[in-house]
């Protein structure tokens, strides 16, 4: 959904604020698609500032399913949006070095789901669990270990193994 701010840009020192709804329904990156649970309304604050800068303000809250790191089950999980977006403005139009950064503007029609899908990238939470002492799935059988031990354990103690699993782990981190 395309929202048209040239009212903004083109007035000095008009601030308007608008509800707009996200259309997202998940988020796909090169991590994989995780649907998007909740229907995120986005609270955006538009500033012209003595006609020198635009500022672009943005709230949101998005739910997202994401795969615990350690046993796969999906944790609806947060993430709470806070977004400061500062364009110069020159004659009415955007300096020419930021235009690469605004790909959520198109002439004066902002892209709110582009520029969420951007903060979703750099907000992304680093490791999610399902509980802090979530126990993971055996390695040998595939079982979820929150659910029941399985008869493998042993092998899962031998120290030498849980070296082994150990560099797994720090491979998959990377
Ligand atoms: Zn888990
Ligand atoms: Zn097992």
């Amino acid at each position: 959904m395309l929202t048209d701010i040239s009212d903004v840009v083109f007035c000095e020192n008009r601030e308007r604020t608008e509800q707009i709804p996200v259309g997202l329904t998940s988020f796909d990156s090169r991590l994989g698609t995780f649907p998007i649970l909740n229907r995120p309304v986005a609270e955006f604050t538009f500033e012209n500032r003595e006609n020198r800068k635009l500022l672009i303000h943005c709230v949101t809250d998005v739910r997202v399913a994401v795969p615990c790191g350690r046993c796969l089950t999906e944790v609806p999980t947060d993430i709470h949006l806070v977004s400061d977006r500062e364009l110069s403005l020159e004659e009415g139009t955007v300096r020419e070095e930021e235009m690469e950064d605004i790909s959520y503007l198109s002439g004066w029609n902002l892209d709110a789901d582009r520029l969420i899908y951007g903060e979703l990238l750099m907000n992304w939470p680093a490791k999610v669990l399902c509980k802090q002492d979530c126990r993971g799935i055996c390695r040998v059988c595939g079982q979820n270990l929150n659910e029941g031990d399985c008869g493998c354990e042993k092998t899962e103690r031998d120290p030498r193994m849980a070296a082994i699993q150990d560099i797994f782990n720090k491979f998959k981190e990377v």
